[in-house]
Protein backbone atom coordinates (compact mmCIF):
# COMPACT_ATOMS: atom_id res chain seq x y z
CA UNK A 1 0.00 0.00 0.00
CA UNK A 2 1.66 3.81 -0.90
CA UNK A 3 0.27 7.03 -0.56
CA UNK A 4 0.33 10.17 -2.39
CA UNK A 5 3.49 11.48 -0.95
CA UNK A 6 6.64 13.41 -2.72
CA UNK A 7 9.09 11.25 -1.49
CA UNK A 8 12.39 11.73 -2.70
CA UNK A 9 15.39 9.72 -1.12
CA UNK A 10 19.47 10.54 -1.71
CA UNK A 11 21.70 9.23 -1.07
CA UNK A 12 24.10 11.98 -0.61
CA UNK A 13 27.35 10.01 0.50
CA UNK A 14 28.78 7.04 1.73
CA UNK A 15 32.26 4.89 2.34
CA UNK A 16 33.34 4.11 -1.23
CA UNK A 17 34.34 0.32 -1.35
CA UNK A 18 32.66 -0.22 1.21
CA UNK A 19 32.53 -4.15 1.13
CA UNK A 20 36.37 -4.14 0.48
CA UNK A 21 36.91 -1.55 3.21
CA UNK A 22 35.22 -3.73 5.75
CA UNK A 23 36.06 -7.02 4.46
CA UNK A 24 40.01 -5.80 4.67
CA UNK A 25 39.24 -4.20 8.24
CA UNK A 26 37.80 -8.07 9.41
CA UNK A 27 41.05 -9.54 7.52
CA UNK A 28 43.67 -7.38 9.59
CA UNK A 29 42.18 -8.96 13.03
CA UNK A 30 43.85 -12.44 11.96
CA UNK A 31 46.52 -11.30 10.56
CA UNK A 32 50.06 -9.77 11.04
CA UNK A 33 49.50 -7.30 8.23
CA UNK A 34 47.65 -4.26 9.17
CA UNK A 35 44.51 -3.53 6.66
CA UNK A 36 45.89 -0.73 4.26
CA UNK A 37 48.43 -3.89 3.70
CA UNK A 38 46.16 -6.36 2.49
CA UNK A 39 42.81 -4.07 1.30
CA UNK A 40 42.02 -5.69 -2.43
CA UNK A 41 43.88 -9.35 -1.83
CA UNK A 42 41.17 -11.34 -0.56
CA UNK A 43 37.42 -12.02 -1.56
CA UNK A 44 35.49 -9.49 0.38
CA UNK A 45 32.60 -11.86 0.08
CA UNK A 46 33.78 -14.95 1.61
CA UNK A 47 35.69 -12.34 4.21
CA UNK A 48 32.46 -10.64 5.28
CA UNK A 49 30.39 -13.90 4.89
CA UNK A 50 32.61 -15.94 6.97
CA UNK A 51 33.46 -12.80 10.25
CA UNK A 52 29.90 -11.16 9.93
CA UNK A 53 28.42 -15.19 9.59
CA UNK A 54 30.48 -15.55 13.26
CA UNK A 55 28.61 -12.34 14.47
CA UNK A 56 31.33 -9.73 14.23
CA UNK A 57 28.88 -7.41 12.83
CA UNK A 58 31.73 -4.36 14.57
CA UNK A 59 33.51 -5.05 11.11
CA UNK A 60 30.51 -3.36 9.02
CA UNK A 61 30.47 -0.21 11.05
CA UNK A 62 33.07 0.97 9.16
CA UNK A 63 30.81 1.69 6.38
CA UNK A 64 28.71 4.64 6.49
CA UNK A 65 25.90 5.83 4.11
CA UNK A 66 23.92 9.78 4.39
CA UNK A 67 20.74 9.79 2.61
CA UNK A 68 19.13 13.29 2.11
CA UNK A 69 14.94 12.45 2.64
CA UNK A 70 12.29 14.72 2.00
CA UNK A 71 8.74 15.01 1.17
CA UNK A 72 7.64 12.75 3.84
CA UNK A 73 5.60 13.24 6.76
CA UNK A 74 6.54 14.08 10.12
CA UNK A 75 4.55 10.63 11.22
CA UNK A 76 7.52 9.19 9.35
CA UNK A 77 9.89 10.86 11.01
CA UNK A 78 8.73 10.07 14.20
CA UNK A 79 8.90 6.70 13.77
CA UNK A 80 12.54 7.02 12.18
CA UNK A 81 13.70 8.93 15.17
CA UNK A 82 13.32 6.02 16.98
CA UNK A 83 16.18 4.50 16.19
CA UNK A 84 19.26 5.44 18.26
CA UNK A 85 22.55 4.66 16.51
CA UNK A 86 22.43 7.14 13.76
CA UNK A 87 22.02 11.00 13.03
CA UNK A 88 19.60 13.12 12.19
CA UNK A 89 19.58 16.84 10.90
CA UNK A 90 15.81 18.00 10.46
CA UNK A 91 13.86 21.02 8.94
CA UNK A 92 12.99 23.24 11.91
CA UNK A 93 9.39 23.49 12.36
CA UNK A 94 10.42 26.74 14.65
CA UNK A 95 12.85 28.39 12.01
CA UNK A 96 11.19 27.40 8.85
CA UNK A 97 7.64 29.10 8.55
CA UNK A 98 5.47 26.63 6.21
CA UNK A 99 3.11 28.97 4.44
CA UNK A 100 1.44 26.84 2.57
CA UNK A 101 -0.28 23.61 2.77
CA UNK A 102 2.44 20.40 2.33
CA UNK A 103 1.15 17.11 3.45
CA UNK A 104 0.96 13.25 2.99
CA UNK A 105 -2.10 11.91 1.79
CA UNK A 106 -2.19 8.00 2.38
CA UNK A 107 -3.97 5.93 -0.35
CA UNK A 108 -6.43 4.80 1.40
CA UNK A 109 -7.69 8.19 2.21
CA UNK A 110 -6.81 9.58 -1.52
CA UNK A 111 -8.63 6.39 -2.99
CA UNK A 112 -12.04 7.16 -1.43
CA UNK A 113 -13.14 10.81 -3.07
CA UNK A 114 -15.70 11.41 -0.03
CA UNK A 115 -12.94 10.81 2.41
CA UNK A 116 -10.29 12.87 0.35
CA UNK A 117 -12.22 15.57 0.25
CA UNK A 118 -12.56 15.98 4.16
CA UNK A 119 -8.74 15.28 4.20
CA UNK A 120 -8.08 18.19 2.26
CA UNK A 121 -10.20 20.52 3.16
CA UNK A 122 -9.09 20.24 7.07
CA UNK A 123 -5.29 20.12 5.92
CA UNK A 124 -6.34 23.82 4.06
CA UNK A 125 -8.38 24.74 7.69
CA UNK A 126 -5.36 24.13 9.37
CA UNK A 127 -2.83 25.66 7.16
CA UNK A 128 -5.49 28.67 7.69
CA UNK A 129 -5.01 28.71 11.09
CA UNK A 130 -2.04 28.37 11.05
CA UNK A 131 -1.09 31.32 9.09
CA UNK A 132 -3.47 33.63 11.36
CA UNK A 133 -1.45 32.22 14.13
CA UNK A 134 1.95 33.09 12.58
CA UNK A 135 0.88 36.26 12.25
CA UNK A 136 0.32 36.81 15.99
CA UNK A 137 2.75 34.10 18.11
CA UNK A 138 6.05 33.05 17.22
CA UNK A 139 5.88 30.33 14.45
CA UNK A 140 7.58 28.26 16.90
CA UNK A 141 3.78 28.23 19.02
CA UNK A 142 2.33 28.50 15.74
CA UNK A 143 3.35 24.95 14.49
CA UNK A 144 1.33 23.10 17.18
CA UNK A 145 -1.27 23.01 15.23
CA UNK A 146 0.32 21.28 12.42
CA UNK A 147 -0.41 17.63 11.85
CA UNK A 148 1.28 14.48 11.85
CA UNK A 149 1.05 14.55 8.10
CA UNK A 150 3.01 17.67 7.37
CA UNK A 151 6.07 17.53 5.05
CA UNK A 152 9.53 17.54 6.47
CA UNK A 153 12.99 17.08 5.17
CA UNK A 154 15.66 15.21 6.90
CA UNK A 155 19.22 13.97 6.54
CA UNK A 156 20.29 10.44 7.58
CA UNK A 157 23.75 9.14 8.47
CA UNK A 158 23.88 5.30 9.80
CA UNK A 159 26.28 3.01 9.65
CA UNK A 160 25.76 -0.59 7.83
CA UNK A 161 25.24 -2.11 11.01
CA UNK A 162 22.64 -0.29 12.13
CA UNK A 163 21.00 -0.11 7.93
CA UNK A 164 20.90 -3.93 8.20
CA UNK A 165 18.87 -4.01 11.72
CA UNK A 166 17.12 -0.79 10.41
CA UNK A 167 16.20 -2.83 7.18
CA UNK A 168 15.57 -5.35 9.11
CA UNK A 169 12.68 -3.74 11.13
CA UNK A 170 11.09 -1.27 8.75
CA UNK A 171 11.15 -3.08 4.87
CA UNK A 172 9.13 -5.60 7.06
CA UNK A 173 5.52 -5.69 5.76
CA UNK A 174 4.44 -5.53 9.46
CA UNK A 175 6.16 -1.37 9.13
CA UNK A 176 4.22 1.73 8.62
CA UNK A 177 3.63 2.08 4.57
CA UNK A 178 5.57 5.28 4.39
CA UNK A 179 8.25 4.17 6.15
CA UNK A 180 8.67 0.96 4.70
CA UNK A 181 8.80 3.21 0.97
CA UNK A 182 11.44 5.17 2.33
CA UNK A 183 13.37 1.97 3.54
CA UNK A 184 13.57 0.12 0.67
CA UNK A 185 14.40 2.86 -1.58
CA UNK A 186 17.71 3.29 1.09
CA UNK A 187 18.18 -0.74 0.75
CA UNK A 188 17.82 -0.82 -3.23
CA UNK A 189 20.47 2.67 -3.22
CA UNK A 190 23.28 0.98 -1.13
CA UNK A 191 22.71 -1.97 -2.65
CA UNK A 192 23.71 -0.52 -5.90
CA UNK A 193 26.94 0.39 -4.01
CA UNK A 194 27.69 -2.27 -1.50
CA UNK A 195 26.40 -4.96 -3.34
CA UNK A 196 28.11 -7.78 -0.58
CA UNK A 197 27.09 -5.99 2.75
CA UNK A 198 23.48 -5.64 1.64
CA UNK A 199 22.99 -8.91 0.05
CA UNK A 200 20.87 -10.73 2.32
CA UNK A 201 19.28 -7.04 3.75
CA UNK A 202 15.45 -6.60 4.57
CA UNK A 203 13.31 -8.23 7.16
CA UNK A 204 14.43 -11.55 8.70
CA UNK A 205 12.10 -13.92 6.33
CA UNK A 206 14.30 -13.15 3.80
CA UNK A 207 17.13 -15.66 4.72
CA UNK A 208 15.10 -17.59 7.23
CA UNK A 209 11.59 -17.85 9.92
CA UNK A 210 9.41 -14.86 10.43
CA UNK A 211 9.96 -13.94 13.69
CA UNK A 212 6.80 -12.32 14.38
CA UNK A 213 4.75 -15.07 15.10
CA UNK A 214 0.97 -14.50 15.27
CA UNK A 215 1.17 -11.12 13.70
CA UNK A 216 3.27 -12.32 10.69
CA UNK A 217 2.13 -10.67 7.52
CA UNK A 218 1.67 -14.49 6.24
CA UNK A 219 3.33 -13.95 3.07
CA UNK A 220 6.90 -14.86 3.45
CA UNK A 221 7.34 -15.86 -0.25
CA UNK A 222 5.80 -12.47 -1.38
CA UNK A 223 8.15 -10.41 0.48
CA UNK A 224 11.20 -12.04 -0.66
CA UNK A 225 10.13 -11.53 -4.13
CA UNK A 226 9.74 -8.18 -3.59
C1 LIG B 1 6.51 -2.75 13.28
C2 LIG B 1 6.94 -1.83 14.40
C3 LIG B 1 6.01 -1.41 15.34
C4 LIG B 1 6.41 -0.57 16.38
N1 LIG B 1 5.47 -0.16 17.30
C5 LIG B 1 5.83 0.64 18.32
C6 LIG B 1 4.88 1.07 19.31
O1 LIG B 1 3.71 0.73 19.25
N2 LIG B 1 5.31 1.88 20.31
C7 LIG B 1 6.62 2.28 20.42
O2 LIG B 1 6.96 3.00 21.36
N3 LIG B 1 7.53 1.89 19.51
C8 LIG B 1 7.19 1.09 18.47
N4 LIG B 1 8.12 0.72 17.55
C9 LIG B 1 9.50 1.23 17.67
C10 LIG B 1 10.44 0.17 18.29
O3 LIG B 1 10.02 -0.19 19.59
C11 LIG B 1 11.88 0.70 18.35
O4 LIG B 1 11.93 1.84 19.19
C12 LIG B 1 12.41 1.11 17.01
O5 LIG B 1 12.08 0.15 16.03
C13 LIG B 1 13.93 1.25 17.10
O6 LIG B 1 14.48 -0.06 17.23
P1 LIG B 1 15.78 -0.36 18.07
O7 LIG B 1 15.64 0.17 19.45
O8 LIG B 1 16.05 -1.83 17.93
O9 LIG B 1 16.85 0.39 17.16
P2 LIG B 1 18.03 1.39 17.51
O10 LIG B 1 17.63 2.44 18.45
O11 LIG B 1 18.51 1.83 16.20
O12 LIG B 1 19.11 0.50 18.19
C14 LIG B 1 19.80 -0.52 17.48
C15 LIG B 1 20.19 -1.58 18.48
O13 LIG B 1 21.18 -1.04 19.37
C16 LIG B 1 20.96 -1.58 20.66
N5 LIG B 1 20.61 -0.48 21.56
C17 LIG B 1 20.34 0.81 21.24
N6 LIG B 1 20.10 1.55 22.33
C18 LIG B 1 20.20 0.69 23.38
C19 LIG B 1 20.04 0.84 24.77
N7 LIG B 1 19.74 2.01 25.34
N8 LIG B 1 20.23 -0.24 25.55
C20 LIG B 1 20.55 -1.43 25.01
N9 LIG B 1 20.70 -1.66 23.70
C21 LIG B 1 20.53 -0.62 22.89
C22 LIG B 1 19.82 -2.59 20.55
O14 LIG B 1 20.37 -3.85 20.25
C23 LIG B 1 19.06 -2.09 19.34
O15 LIG B 1 18.28 -3.09 18.69
C24 LIG B 1 7.77 -0.12 16.49
C25 LIG B 1 8.69 -0.54 15.53
C26 LIG B 1 8.30 -1.38 14.50
C27 LIG B 1 9.32 -1.80 13.48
Amino acid sequence: MTGLSKMKVVLLSYTRDADEICAAAGRSCYSEKPADEIIGTGNPEKTLNSIVGMGHYSVIEHAVFTFSVSGVSRSLTHQLVRHRVASFSQQSQRYVSLNKPDYVTPHTIADDPEISEIYKKAMEDIWDVYSKLSEKVPVEDARYILPNGCTTNITITMNARELLHFFALRCCERAQWEIREMAEEMLRLCKEVSPTIFRDAGPPCVTGPCPEGEKSCGHPKRVKKH
